[in-house]
């Protein structure tokens, strides 16, 4: 794998370290890519759907438990052009395309790349935080799956972070409540949370107060971890998910393979 400049900034990144595809930078038809692969989708309102994936390098957060830290805390990957991924989604022959990352939305090039997979006739899941909104003018996309941060992802006293810059940024930048409202608004959403104690079910609650237009069938709860949760974990949240009329939501993926990259 070849390192990319890691991305400090959304705005204020120097020139000669923005990576392609990226606000700012000169060349809007490469994407800074850490993986491609073909999966069944693990979570979500589409699991088990046969899926290929393309996972963009580089994110504005740095979720204490990312599970991609290769896609973030230190992102690495090629850059590849629009029209060869494209290729390699119309090749794997499967229909849907999961954007990901790292923050896909970080980067202006998503747009004509899922305006080519929009035309190839290719179904459209776009996995973000939230923080970034795009509109649908702009951006083709059948499922914007939002995965909103709640405090608990806030790398405190984390060794990859000694100065605490990044926890202090993360902390500033994972809620952008205008950001969701309008990617709610504008295209067919999940929120996906993920949760481990009660005190994140009344973050989940008092966030959700801020976003009138969520459906609670749309709310999901994940979880927290890379291992298959016990049945304790699994029932307790079942419990939680079902007196709100929230929906649990597996990871097939890890269920299946574990924590694998490129499953
Ligand atoms: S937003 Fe996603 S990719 Fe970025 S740090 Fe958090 S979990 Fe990792």
């Amino acid at each position: 794998m070849t390192s990319l400049p890691i991305i400090t900034e959304n705005t204020a990144i120097p020139a000669s370290t923005t990576p392609p595809g990226s606000p700012g930078s000169p060349d809007s038809t490469l994407l800074p890519i850490s993986e491609t692969f073909v999966s069944v989708q693990g979570e979500g309102l589409l699991t088990g759907v046969p899926s290929v994936f393309i996972r963009m390098s580089g994110c504005n957060l740095r979720c204490a438990w990312c599970d991609t830290p290769y896609a973030s805390w230190a992102p690495e990957g090629t850059r590849r052009s629009i029209a060869d991924l494209v290729a390699e989604a119309r090749a794997a022959r499967v229909g849907h395309a999961v954007i990901t990352g790292g923050e896909p939305m970080l980067f202006d090039a998503v747009e004509p790349l899922c305006a080519a997979l929009r035309a190839a006739a290719i179904h459209i899941t776009i996995e973000t935080a939230g923080t970034i909104a795009r509109p649908p003018t702009r951006l083709a996309c059948d499922l914007m799956s939002i995965s909103p941060k709640l405090a608990s992802s806030t790398p405190r006293n984390d060794p990859r972070d000694p100065t605490g810059v990044w926890a202090e940024r993360h902390e500033s930048r994972r809620l952008n409540i205008p950001a969701l409202n309008t990617l709610i608004t504008e295209y067919d959403h999940q929120l996906k949370f993920v949760v481990s104690t009660t005190a994140d079910l009344a973050e989940i609650e008092a966030l959700l107060s801020r976003l009138p237009a969520v459906s609670p069938t749309r709310v999901l709860l994940m979880p927290e971890g890379t291992a298959p949760p016990t049945a304790e974990v699994r029932q307790w949240l079942v419990r939680e998910c079902v007196a709100r009329n929230w929906r649990y939501c597996t990871r097939l993926h890890i269920d299946l393979f574990g924590h694998l990259r490129g499953t």
